[in-house]
């Protein structure tokens, strides 16, 4: 065997990981167009009328969007059941329904990349919070929650909040957790989500700032007072707002619906 012999394998090797790296994308493309190629399923479409009214009053190319992503979503990404919830098809159709509804507007196939799995619990699961209270003293307590959105590609879901989600009044757990997942796609969750242009990350920051600002003051609002608690958190419930009540967000606080009808690339006020 000549001296070069491992050196050419060793070439070999990395030109063959590449051309793998390279087809990826690729067959990703291949496979999406199959499954958008399939016909969406009778069962799904009354699973949508019945756990996700606002998907049948979208604009017809709206609602055959929505259905192609659907099915994007559930043919990659794994839901996995913990403490005894079962994953059927109620389950991922009115979860990825839900959370594609943020993704409408965008251009290409793009399906939350960052997003590795979907963890379904029966009820509310119970989380240990740290806090510091005044005087420094650190408190842990354990908080029982309805969703949670993890950095790492990761969104926690409790069935029974999603299908107690009554439609239309400002608050959709699933529409929350996926809008952090949005903002967490540009890094951790401030409430700015990645946006190419800096004169429109500015704009942004800067509608978005003052709105939370007021939220904090205000007795009454269309939105969740929840928003009131951090950035990351107004992003996410003025998300919910957008799409569950978009005439009063628009009424109560026009630049923040026109900043995220610039990100979402929708105008639900006219649906
Ligand atoms: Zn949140």
């Amino acid at each position: 065997m000549s001296a070069d012999a491992p050196l050419t394998a060793l070439v070999a090797l990395l030109v063959l990981a590449a051309a793998a790296l390279l087809a990826q994308p690729w067959w990703a493309g291949r496979r999406r167009e199959r499954w958008r190629r399939q016909p969406f399923p009778p069962a799904w479409s009354r699973i949508l009328e019945r756990r996700v009214p606002l998907a049948t009053r979208l604009p017809a190319p709206l609602q055959q969007r929505l259905r192609q992503l659907t099915q994007i979503f559930v043919a990659e990404k794994p839901f996995i059941g913990c403490d005894g919830q079962a994953i059927d098809d109620e389950v991922r159709v009115t979860i990825a329904a839900q959370a594609c509804l943020l993704l409408l507007g965008q251009p290409g196939d793009v399906c939350f990349p960052q997003l590795r799995q979907v963890l379904v619990y029966p009820r509310p699961f119970v989380v240990p919070r740290k806090q510091w209270l005044p005087g420094g003293v650190l408190d842990e307590a354990r908080q029982a929650l309805a969703g949670e959105s993890w950095g790492q590609g990761q969104v926690i879901l409790a069935w029974s909040e999603v299908r107690a989600d009554a439609p239309a009044d400002g608050r959709n757990v699933v529409l929350h957790e996926f809008a952090h997942q949005i903002d967490q796609d540009g890094g951790a969750a401030d409430g700015r989500p990645w946006r190419a242009d800096a004169a429109t990350r500015q704009r942004f920051a800067a509608v978005m700032d003052a709105a939370f600002a007021r939220l904090q003051d205000e007795a009454s609002s269309a939105l969740d007072p929840y928003g009131a608690t951090s950035p990351a958190e107004y992003f996410a419930v003025a998300s919910e707002a957008f799409f569950e009540r978009p005439q009063a967000l628009a009424a109560e606080a026009p630049q923040v619906y026109e900043e995220l009808a610039r990100l979402y690339r929708l105008d639900p006020a006219r649906w």
